[in-house]
């Protein structure tokens, strides 16, 4: 069979990449290996109005489950600094399949149960149950996630540092006593070496608890995490494990007839991957009608994504890496320096939060002169 775009993987990233595409014109199939959209649902389930009108969509009540007036981030000795940030809690089973609806609308064939288990010169083999299928495409679209093989193949360094990647187990538990208007980011080498601990509350006392730690192994963590108080009575409902690409930073993403989107391309978190594809799919449509997919062509989407996003990714790291060279107690000391000053206010100037929130906070160490000695760990 013979496509114009290929995408491998409904992820956010590739499932945006087959609505655009189809929605420019050309002729798409979508192949996921999972069963349905109800099975092994990725752990990604927040996010925030603010990413969803920096992209230009809007947030949907139809997979929305729990609303929030904002962001908790807490130090490793408890100073909290509360950020105003309106965000949400998805389920996922029906964000993929909202998402997935609006792609075949535009016309994009889906087929799950599909395993891409190779990919040459405009061929890509597909594992479907006992049998194995060729399909031919003109472009494709690889958002298969982080750690793909098939992406490896292709020989693209795709993430700048993906030594950096953070590992993940998240469990969604209910019974958990914990302020349910705020998602709540827990910092510090006692809690999360190199990213966080999270809890995002779903509503009726549910909520996603999750250990992110780079350089060591999250299950400690998660385990002495769990020994608080707040979950004296929690008890857990699932468990699932992952990777996340927070600061390893997208790098090579194009190559002929090839994009890659999402995680798989250090697109760390739901709408940049999102926003990923929904530009990846607009330029494979654009190369389908120009008759064009070589990777001159297509660095459109490369080049464009990076204009709009990099920056954002690289304030990001250098949060992150200025944080991981600080004891715990000059974290604390540094976020109790930023308790009363209004980060929201600051970032009002920014699109982004979260990452943003922490980068913004330690820029303004500079214009306090209590913590200039800080500024060795900033340079
Ligand atoms: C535990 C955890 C929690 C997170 N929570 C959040 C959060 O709350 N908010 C947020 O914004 N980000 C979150 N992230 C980050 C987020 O998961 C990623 O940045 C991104 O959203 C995930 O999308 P992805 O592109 O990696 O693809 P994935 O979501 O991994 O999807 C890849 C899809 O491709 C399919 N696939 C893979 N290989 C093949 C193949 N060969 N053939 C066919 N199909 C294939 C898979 O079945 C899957 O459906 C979290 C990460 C982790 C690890």
């Amino acid at each position: 069979m013979k496509y114009d775009v290929i995408v491998i993987g409904a992820s956010p990233a590739g499932l945006m990449a087959a609505w655009k595409a189809a929605e420019g014109g050309a002729n798409v199939l979508l192949i996921e290996r999972r069963e349905s959209f109800d099975s092994a649902p990725s752990p990604a389930d927040t996010s925030f109005d603010g990413f969803f009108k920096m992209i230009g969509l809007e947030p949907e009540e139809k997979y929305i489950i729990h609303k929030v007036k904002g962001m908790n981030i807490i130090s490793p000795l408890g100073t909290t600094i509360t950020i105003d940030a309106p965000g949400f809690s998805i389920d996922r089973k029906r964000f993929d399949a909202y998402y997935a609806e609006m792609a075949r609308d535009a016309g994009a064939e889906i087929k799950m149960s599909s395993d891409a288990i190779a990919l040459n010169e405009g061929e890509v083999a597909v594992k479907e149950g006992e049998n194995k299928k060729m399909y031919n495409g003109e472009v494709f679209v690889l958002a298969p996630g982080v750690n793909s093989e098939i992406v490896k193949e292709t020989g693209l360094k795709t993430m700048k540092y993906p030594e950096d990647l953070a590992y993940a187990i998240q469990a969604e538990i209910e019974g958990v006593e914990v302020d349910e208007n705020y998602f709540h980011y827990f910092l510090g080498k006692e809690v999360a070496p190199g990213w966080k601990t999270t809890i995002s509350p779903k509503g009726d006392g549910k909520a996603s608890v999750g250990a992110f730690v780079r350089g060591k192994s999250p299950k400690e963590y998660f385990d002495r995490f769990l020994q608080r108080d707040m979950f004296s009575k929690a008890k857990i409902l699932s468990i699932s494990e992952g990777a996340d690409q927070i600061i390893t930073m997208p790098n090579e993403l194009v190559s002929d007839r090839l994009m890659v989107v999402g995680g798989a391309a250090g697109q760390a978190g739901i709408a940049y991957g999102m926003a990923a594809g929904m530009l990846c799919g607009e330029v494979a449509a654009e190369a389908v009608k120009e008759k064009d997919g070589s990777k001159r062509f297509l660095s459109k989407y490369e080049k464009q994504w990076k204009k709009k996003f990099l920056n954002q990714y690289r304030t990001g790291r250098f949060g992150l890496k200025t944080i991981e060279k600080m004891s715990d107690a000059e974290l604390d000391e540094a976020m109790r320096a930023l308790e009363g000053v209004d980060i929201s206010k600051q970032l009002s100037k920014h699109d982004n939060v979260i990452l943003n929130s922490l980068s913004t906070g330690l820029l303004l160490l500079w214009n306090n002169p209590k913590l200039i000695r800080f500024a060795k760990y900033i340079l």
